[in-house]
């Protein structure tokens, strides 16, 4: 008679905090299996693992979503491997969303138009580029103020990556004015310019045009803020502490509704100065789950567990 052997489950192992170039060069599956993963330089405050891994679990998707420290000139090498080791996906985050576009086989329209990559899917072997933000940017808006960009006269600080994803949004959703101020100016002009057609049809009444560039000024943003519903801060300015507001109280209104996107602390410079003033504010967590949730759906094509997702970020 034959015994039958006792059968041995494998023991559920949790990702490591970082991982690196050369784990992925030298690759040994965990289980459940490491299939997803942020890609940054720095990295090691991420959120991201924590909302996609929760996100997993509740949908019961065997996989786990890690963080991968990668240099720029890593950058190629890394994405390389894991084409080969079949992950399904990346998010992309500081300083690669620009670099990475070059390496991707199929960027969507959206990735081509901001000329930046936050989410990648593998699919066949070829990398599908897709940007997030502006989504996560208007579903955060939504839910924050209740209130959707097309109704919205917005002044945008800021002319980067991020910052060209939320006016692209803007446009597209038709908002009733968008004012572009950035440190260099010129920056806010070009981004501008390339909106144009957009904001071609008339929509609000009164002295002012529906698109304009102005420079980072007190004089001409104490003028635009009475044409202003909502001011956005997609500088980089609150990331650091000590970071000043990137646009001073004085500046601001009770009238104004203030979103940040930064998130490294619930009260940012400029979601103080908002508070100071009696203005509604929001801190960019609500931007960072959105973005996260469609990422999700990209990859596995079902509705992301939005507020599983919120509950592990907190
Ligand atoms: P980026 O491409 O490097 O752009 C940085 C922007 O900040 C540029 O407009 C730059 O102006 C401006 N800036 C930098 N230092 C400044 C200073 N001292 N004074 C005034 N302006 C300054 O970066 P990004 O990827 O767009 O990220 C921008 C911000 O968005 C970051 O804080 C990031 O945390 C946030 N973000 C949040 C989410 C979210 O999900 N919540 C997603 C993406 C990004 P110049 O052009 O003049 O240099």
């Amino acid at each position: 008679m034959t015994t039958k052997k006792p059968r041995r489950e494998t023991k559920r192992k949790s990702a490591k905090e970082i991982y690196t170039l050369a784990n992925l060069q030298n690759w040994h599956d965990i289980n459940p299996p490491i299939r997803l993963g942020v890609f940054g330089d720095p990295v090691e405050h991420s959120l991201s693992p924590q909302m996609q891994n929760a996100a997993l679990k509740h949908c019961k998707i065997d996989m786990q979503y890690a963080r991968f420290h990668i240099s720029p000139n890593e950058l190629r090498e890394a994405i390389d491997v894991t084409r080969k080791i079949n992950f399904v996906g990346l998010n992309l985050t500081i300083p690669h969303k620009i670099s990475a576009l070059e390496l991707l086989d199929v960027p969507d329209n959206n990735v081509k138009r901001v000329g930046a990559v936050n989410v990648i899917k593998v699919e066949g072997g070829k990398l599908r580029g897709f940007n997030t933000d502006g989504r996560g940017f208007a579903r955060a808006i939504r839910e924050k103020f209740s209130v959707d960009l097309r109704d919205l006269r917005v002044m945008l600080l800021g002319a980067g990556g991020a910052a060209r994803a939320i006016a692209l949004q803007c446009a597209k959703e038709n908002c009733e004015r968008l004012v572009i101020t950035n440190r260099r100016f010129e920056k806010a002009q070009k981004l501008a310019d390339e909106l144009r057609d957009f904001f071609a049809g008339p929509k609000v009444l009164g002295p002012v045009a529906r698109l304009q560039a102005v420079p980072l000024e007190e004089a001409a943003i104490r003028f635009q803020i009475g044409h202003i519903d909502l001011v956005v801060n997609a500088t980089s300015l609150g990331l650091n502490r000590g970071d000043p507001s990137p646009i001073p109280a004085r500046l601001l209104a009770p009238h104004v509704m203030v979103y940040d996107t930064i998130y490294s602390a619930e009260r940012t410079p400029l979601v103080s100065a908002a508070i100071e003033v009696g203005a509604r504010a929001a801190n960019g967590l609500s931007m960072l789950l959105h973005q996260g949730a469609l990422g999700f759906e990209i990859w596995f094509q079902r509705e992301a567990p939005i507020e599983v997702m919120r509950r592990a970020m907190l």
